[in-house]
């Protein structure tokens, strides 16, 4: 499985970057990328 930690943007539309993986090759939205807000379970 691969975790997409090399990316390259390769294009910009309408605001939005599109990166590819240099290890699988697959295109997606660079906003796709962005981790997930930690939420704090820290009670
Ligand atoms: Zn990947």
């Amino acid at each position: 499985m691969c975790d997409h930690n090399r990316t390259e943007m390769i294009a910009r539309r309408d605001g939005v970057d599109y990166v590819e993986c240099l290890e699988c090759r697959e295109i997606f939205e660079a906003e796709d990328l962005e981790p997930i807000a930690v939420e704090e379970d820290d009670e």
